[in-house]
Order: structure tokens, then sequence, then C-alpha cells
């Protein structure tokens, strides 16, 4: 019986042989995710993926540019283009 927090579901578990032959169970923990834009809920490129990838400097984590990592580029696009149009008015 493997050990209480392993009997949870939020372990992802697969059945590995080791090199000795012997059957193991392996647990982990899924750290993939995907920022996601907030208008249209598209994947957003150049944001860290994992959990090694959000220690690295924030210059590196999101476009540098305004809204990077929080509008995808065609939805910037779209943005920006409409509070232009609302100022023209
Ligand atoms: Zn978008």
């Amino acid at each position: 019986m493997p050990e209480p927090k392993l009997r949870s579901r939020s372990f992802k578990r697969k059945k590995v042989r080791t090199p000795g032959g012997r059957i193991a169970d392996h647990y982990w923990r899924s750290t993939s995710r995907r920022y996601k834009c907030a208008l249209c809920g598209g994947v957003l490129h150049g944001c860290p993926t994992n959990k090694y990838e959000e220690k690295e400097a924030k210059t590196k984590k999101r476009p540098e540019r305004p809204y990077g990592g929080y509008l995808c580029h065609r939805c910037l696009r779209m943005a920006l283009k409409n509070k232009l149009m609302q100022e023209a008015v």
C-alpha cells in the first residue's frame, strides 16, 4: 500500500520496470500548465510552462510589450485599435 499522500488522485502514476526487473509505481505531481489570454483563452507563447521556468528573470517570463503575459497578440491588437477609435470620436 502506498503512503497516504500518494493515494490521492492529484498525483499522476505510472508503473515502470526498474533496471533490476522489478515493477514499481512512480508518482509525480503534474507541473505543466499554460498561461492563457484573458480575452480569448488562447495559449500565451513565451510564458513559463513549468516550475523551473517560473524561477527565471521576469523579462524571460513574458513578452516585453504592453499587456505581455496577459493578452495574446491578436487581442492586444484589437484592444489597442478599439481604444484609438474611441479616442478619435
Ligand atoms: Zn486573446
